[in-house]
């Protein structure tokens, strides 16, 4: 479990990391090294020069501004965890971040790390895909931002130049009547996902969804939205008149469901499992992931609901 030689690099700025980046021959950026690391010692990569983003000072802060909330390429798990704002209005991002891995991994790894990874196991994907978030890369011709459906390529490949640094995620504020979950089926605590799915919504105050995230975690090779579901659930009426009860209490469901809203979840549900392309592996068959993923967005979309509510 040793990794091959590599030449170490830690720039004090972002300019000398992307200069590094630029000039130096297979070179790799590292963040909390949480997955680089390990491919390593697997042998799974070999990069000959790391270039150590980590003590680059103003790359770790979390905070609402010009209507995103903007979590800074060094924002790790645990600070995402403890973040006020984070807590108050994004508990769709608390879900996440809680079931990755351990404290000890938590305290390392990066939220921007875990998405410019590109690796469909990862949970942050699925989320920011639901919450349609914009990724910010800084290269030597300066910022870009692209957003979250473009980022994704395939296995481990995303829209990230060779050249670029990822230096912020932008997730759009919440509106009013708006809520999120992630739920996440894993074998054991601290394991990848089985199956994991985000679901975000946004409801007018008459109850009709106006807008809906859905996203898949490790059912296809690339982190997928279920664009079918979304469909079936905008436009559907989920609350019933009246229905929203305000913030009483954030665990119990604080509106009444329509009528004919279980039957709306059960076709989204259904649609996402349709989208869901996953492969038969250790963590189960390719239709027990499948009726995982109509399992969990039947779940996710409740949970959404309720905090849609709150
Ligand atoms: C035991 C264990 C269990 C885990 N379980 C889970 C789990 O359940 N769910 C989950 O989602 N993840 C899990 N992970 C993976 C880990 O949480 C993420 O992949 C990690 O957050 C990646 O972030 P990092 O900062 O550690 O990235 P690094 O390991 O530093 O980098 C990962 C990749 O992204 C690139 N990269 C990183 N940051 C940037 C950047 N700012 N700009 C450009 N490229 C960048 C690197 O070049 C590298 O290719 C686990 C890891 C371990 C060790």
């Amino acid at each position: 479990m040793i990794p091959p030689q590599f030449d170490y690099h830690a720039p004090g700025g972002l300019d000398e990391a992307l200069g590094l980046l630029g000039e130096l021959d297979d070179a790799k950026v590292m963040s909390g090294g949480q997955s680089l690391l390990p491919m390593m010692k697997l042998r799974l990569a070999s990069p000959a020069n790391i270039i150590d983003i980590s003590r680059i000072p103003g790359l770790d802060t979390i905070e609402e501004r010009d209507g995103c909330l903007r979590i800074g390429a060094l924002v790790t798990e645990a600070q995402l965890d403890s973040s006020p704002e984070v807590a108050e209005r994004y508990p769709i991002l608390l879900d996440t971040a809680r079931v990755i891995a351990d404290p000890l991994v938590r305290n390392r790894a990066t939220v921007c790390g875990n998405i410019a990874h590109g690796d469909p196991a990862n949970d942050h994907p699925a989320t920011m895909l639901a919450l349609r978030a914009h990724v910010v890369a800084t290269g030597p011709g300066g910022e870009r931002t692209i957003g979250i459906d473009g980022f994704f390529h395939g296995l481990f490949m995303t829209a990230l130049g060779e050249d670029e640094i990822l230096t912020e995620l932008h997730v759009p504020v919440p509106s009013a009547h708006s809520g999120g979950a992630y739920v996440k089926l894993e074998r054991k605590v601290g394991d990848y996902a089985v199956a994991g799915v985000a679901v975000q919504l946004t409801l007018d105050d008459d109850g009709e969804v106006t807008r809906a995230g859905v996203g898949l975690t490790n059912l296809s090779f690339a982190p997928i939205r279920a664009s079918a579901a979304e469909d079936v659930l905008t436009g559907a009426t989920l609350v019933a008149q009246g229905g929203f009860r305000g913030a009483i209490d954030r665990v119990r469901d604080a509106i009444t469901r329509a009528p004919d809203a279980d039957e709306v979840i059960a076709a989204a549900a259904q649609a996402a499992a349709d989208a869901a392309d996953p492969v038969e592996d250790r963590r189960g068959s390719v239709e027990y992931k499948r009726n995982m993923a109509r399992v969990l967005t039947t779940r996710a979309i409740r949970t959404a609901l309720a905090r849609a509510g709150g």
